[in-house]
């Protein structure tokens, strides 16, 4: 390929890259120097990129009414096809081919297109289940920073009944009770720590919340009772689950009084 209307019958081919290397060479020198090509190689970019994205849109493993592959062959073969037909005068008519490339490449933007917006849809609707999902959780944390900022500042309050225990102590504010631990190790694997409240009165323990304490040994938690009915608290190590009545000897028993 060495003259400006040979070039000028294949430039489609030449823009789907599917010419042979040893003409697409020549092609792009060509393009270098001839306006005319540029002009009508430039004109034909649009298109070849859509039936490139459509390729790319298959290949990416979305699911969908997506049949670049076979379509963009199709253009190909069709393209092949006509470029082996003689012309009858190249320099004069133009050829018809990358009309036939340009009305397929747009049916087949537009089948791309609506592939495209139906993929977006469901991605739109997985994205607004998403943020719902990650309001839900803010607003879940948001609580528990909230109750969390009332517990630090009843423990710490002053006017809070503190009574030490080995590793922490108990803190009996309000209606509270809260057990604060610094420095308490991990229970053993498959275990965790279980409160024990005794109610005034009451002949027994009865079974509170589980815990477990941070990676630095410290653990804060609230106790879910009334702090005027309770008069003793125990903590003990209890398999995950917790336990009806403690399994092993408490880690301390303490009486809030
Ligand atoms: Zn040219």
């Amino acid at each position: 390929m060495n003259n400006h209307d040979e070039f000028l019958d294949s430039i489609a081919v030449y823009a789907l890259g599917s010419l042979p290397k040893s003409e697409a060479a020549a092609a792009r020198a060509h393009l270098r120097t001839c306006a005319q090509c540029r002009a009508e190689y430039d004109a034909l970019r649009p298109a070849v990129d859509a039936l490139a994205l459509s390729a790319e849109a298959c290949i990416d493993g979305r699911s969908g009414p997506v049949p670049s592959p076979l379509l963009r062959a199709r253009v190909l073969r069709t393209v092949r096809q006509e470029s082996r037909t003689p012309t009858i005068a190249p320099s004069r008519l133009r050829p018809s081919w990358p009309a036939m490339v340009v009305a397929a490449a747009a049916i087949l933007l537009a089948v791309w297109t609506t592939a495209a917006n139906l993929m977006l849809r469901s991605d739109l609707t997985q994205t607004h289940d998403q943020l719902a999902q990650l309001q839900a959780q803010n607003t879940n944390l948001n609580r528990r920073l909230a109750a969390q900022k009332i517990m630090i500042a009843e423990v710490m309050d002053t006017n809070a009944k503190r009574f030490p225990v080995n590793g922490g102590e108990v803190v009996k504010r309000n209606d509270h009770v809260y057990i604060a631990m610094d420095g308490m190790p991990m229970p053993p694997k498959g275990h965790v720590y279980q409160a024990w409240t005794e109610h005034t009165g009451a002949q027994k323990m009865s079974p509170s919340i589980t815990f477990m304490p941070d990676r630095s040994g410290v653990a804060l938690v609230s106790l879910p009772v009334n702090a005027s009915a309770i008069a003793a608290v125990a903590v003990s190590v209890e398999p995950e689950g917790g336990s009806k009545a403690p399994t092993t000897k408490p880690e301390f028993v303490v009486k809030l009084t």
